[in-house]
């Protein structure tokens, strides 16, 4: 590493904003995923999410800002029925998501959204279209194991922390933001 490379390696985090699974459901989308990788990579079971915004390279002085305008989001509970799974040619990827997106869910995206850009913290504006990532590099969606709609209960969303260690990618939650109380 440079001196440059150094300094950076210091001073940024490469940063998003997902919905993060619990362990149960993991379970059950890394099994899929698994089923249905053919050649491609099915991603491991603790890296699965849903990702709300992402920042990339971040300074993290900005850490204690990006927490606290986080913590300033209100949301409801989000019940995301995950009850269809595709393929993007485009990016050669195996997704789940939700047929018809929950309100709470694309509330909760924009005030984040809104609050990030109100503070200047930089993200990636592309529209948000809810999906998990189940497999990357994949070339087709195989007609079996048929996909079983799930259920996913999110009562809270997660800022992490992303890096390449020993080669692998390895995502750490930061800090989780809870929904208001039910
Ligand atoms: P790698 O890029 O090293 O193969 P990765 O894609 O798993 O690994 P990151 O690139 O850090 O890890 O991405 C973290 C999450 O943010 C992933 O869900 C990824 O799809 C998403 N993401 C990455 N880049 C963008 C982007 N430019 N816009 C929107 N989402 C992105
Ligand atoms: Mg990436």
């Amino acid at each position: 590493m440079n001196t440059k490379q150094l300094e950076q390696a210091a001073d940024t985090e490469r940063l998003f904003f997902a919905l993060w699974p619990r362990s149960e459901l993991r379970g059950r989308l890394a099994a899929w995923a698994r089923q249905v990788a053919g050649r491609g990579r099915a991603m491991r079971r603790e890296n699965l999410h849903l990702t709300l915004a992402f920042l990339g390279d971040t300074d993290a002085a900005r850490l204690p800002e990006i927490k606290s305008l986080a913590a300033e989001v209100r949301f409801d509970p989000i019940r995301l029925p995950l009850d269809r799974a595709g393929y993007w040619k485009h990016n050669r990827i195996i997704w789940c998501g939700a047929s018809a997106e929950p309100q709470a869910l694309t509330a909760l995206v924009a005030d984040l959204r809104a609050r990030l850009t109100t503070a200047g913290v930089r993200y990636d504006p592309k529209p948000f279209v809810s999906h998990v990532t189940l497999v990357r590099n994949a070339a087709r969606l195989p007609e079996a194991p048929a996909w079983i709609p799930l259920v996913w209960e999110a009562g809270d969303f997660a800022l992490v922390g992303s890096a390449r260690i020993q080669g692998r990618v390895t995502y750490a939650v930061m800090q989780r933001f809870p929904a208001a109380a039910g």
